[in-house]
């Protein structure tokens, strides 16, 4: 049974109740987890603030905690064969893709082990004998909730900063992709972090996640979701005016010219949006494509879309994999119809695949929708499946206009041979990341995080580091003399 990891224990709910994990490609269980609920939650939440108050962890050198993340780093390595297993069977996606997460988790933990020992804050040289220092510290007990489609690589992009500063933490992944964040926290044991200070809690969001999004013990929230809960999550922080960083949802435009080289722009069309089953925040969900080249180009894509090969993540040679949930298979699948009764044309896919032993998964086709107009609910909502919305634009006005026509400001990508033309798209284009010529790279270099609803503060880089510490101004006064305010101080 997968349990839970409070205070340097394994525990099980305090209720007793657990949740049967499954496999999305075959709908079999796979594990059992424990259940935590809002109590399970207040534990944690004690066991990380004992831990930031009462023990030296905040305290410690930098070198120190990067010497632990260094050494989950080469453990997470270790074991990366046996963790993109897990991760394909709880999570669907191919199994390719899976290692390529976990060999990047490692990669965010030694990048946070490395930068926390560089340099950083400022001096300032201030009138009179003053000398004023900024330095970055702690925040306090961070709450980390993340989603289902990278549970390994989320929880990377989350617990490194934070333990790399020196916060403890709550950590919770989704109720349905807890098998790696089970494992990676056995391997943060075996590296030797601290009991108390970084506390692995499983159960549902709006019981557990609440708990931790609401207590007035906990100073920040990390939150990667969609952009209702997220909203969710920003109420029940106020209450003790947490620090907040929220990854929210996405309807990224991937806007391709007529002189791009087209071949190219399809490959990263297609992988674009189907990459993960579309269950990604910065997926190129909306395809823009200049009206000179719009019907080659589509027939493109579809082709390619076609060809893609659909499966158990754990055969060889699969391309996509299966929805995380009948729920969500059937929430993409609302999409599909909406699509059609709005009236786009459905070029490819649009069903659920119901042939051979994928009708016991959650599988849906690679589907392209054409002539998808702004006003439809597929232009503007996140489907979050693999479902494309293909819309013409006139010129390279028009072409930003409708990209920036969303509530979202995640991602976006122009595809073009003009230098010139890239350069001016991207910088008016009202996006968190913006790629020319490539679609996805996620780099730990870059920020990453979104304008509007998108989100609120950035991930990875120094940005990211940023996020988990508060700032302090220290005036130091190098020769004290009378302060020369008062009465007594003139006499
Ligand atoms: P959610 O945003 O609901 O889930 C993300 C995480 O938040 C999970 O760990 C979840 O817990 C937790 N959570 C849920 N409710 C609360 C709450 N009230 N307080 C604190 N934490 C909470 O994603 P869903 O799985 O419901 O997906 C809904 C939609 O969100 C998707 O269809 C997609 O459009 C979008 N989404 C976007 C993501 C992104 O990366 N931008 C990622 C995932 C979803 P648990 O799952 O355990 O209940």
């Amino acid at each position: 049974m997968l349990k839970m990891y409070i205070g340097g224990r394994w525990v099980s709910a305090v209720s007793g109740r657990t949740r049967s994990i499954t496999n999305p490609a075959t709908g079999e269980q796979i594990d059992v987890a424990a259940e935590g609920g809002a109590e399970d939650a207040r534990l944690a939440i004690a066991a990380a603030r004992k831990a930031f108050d009462e023990s030296d962890w905040p305290h410690t050198s930098a070198r120190h905690r990067a010497r632990l993340l260094f050494r989950l780093a080469d453990l997470i390595e270790r074991h990366a064969g046996e963790q993109a297993r897990m991760e394909t069977e709880n999570n669907g996606k191919p199994l390719a893709d899976a290692e390529d997460d976990v060999l990047t988790a490692a990669n965010v933990f030694r990048y946070y082990a490395g930068l926390i020992g560089k340099p950083s804050g400022q001096v300032s040289d201030l009138p009179g004998s003053y000398v004023g220092r900024v330095v970055r510290e702690p925040i306090g007990v961070c709450g980390l909730i993340v989603p289902w489609n990278f549970p390994l690589m989320m929880a990377s992009w989350k617990l490194a900063p934070c333990l790399a500063a020196g916060n403890t933490c709550v950590f919770k992944p989704a109720e349905l992709t807890p098998v790696t964040a089970v494992r990676l926290f056995e391997l943060m044991e075996e590296a030797g972090f601290p009991p108390g200070v970084a506390n692995l809690l499983l159960g549902e969001g709006r019981t557990a996640g609440a708990e931790l999004a609401a207590h007035e013990q906990v100073d920040k929230i990390a939150f990667t979701g969609g952009t209702e809960t997220g909203r969710g999550v920003m109420r029940a922080a106020a209450g003790n005016i947490k620090k907040l960083s929220l990854e929210l949802g996405g309807k990224s435009a991937n806007i391709v010219f007529a002189d791009a080289d087209l071949d190219i722009a399809a490959d990263y069309a297609v992988s674009g949006i189907f990459l993960n089953a579309g269950q990604v925040c910065s997926a190129g969900s909306r395809l823009l494509v200049e009206e000179s080249v719009y019907d080659r180009f589509v027939d493109m894509v579809v082709e390619r879309a076609r060809k893609i090969r659909v499966g158990n993540g754990l055969h060889p040679g699969v391309e996509m994999g299966p929805l995380i949930s009948e729920a969500h298979m059937n929430k993409v699948l609302g999409y599909i119809k909406a699509g059609i009764e709005e009236g786009a044309v459905l070029l490819t896919g649009g069903k659920r695949i119901t042939e051979g032993e994928l009708a016991r998964g959650f599988f849906v086709e690679p589907t392209v929708f054409g002539d998808v107009h702004s006003g439809m609910r597929i232009f503007r909502e996140e489907i979050f499946g693999p479902v494309l919305s293909v819309t013409k634009f006139r010129d390279e006005e028009d072409a930003v206009r409708l990209a920036n026509d969303s509530i979202y400001g995640l991602a976006g990508a122009v595809f073009t041979s003009d230098a010139g033309k890239a350069e001016r798209v991207a910088r008016r284009v009202r996006v968190g990341v913006f790629w020319i010529n490539v679609y996805h790279p996620a780099m730990v270099e870059m920020p990453w995080g979104g304008y509007k609803q998108s989100g609120l503060g950035r991930e990875l880089g120094t940005f990211g580091l940023d996020a988990f510490t508060e700032v302090k101004q220290i005036v130091h006064n190098l020769h004290p003399g009378p302060l020369g305010y008062y009465h007594w101080n003139r006499s």
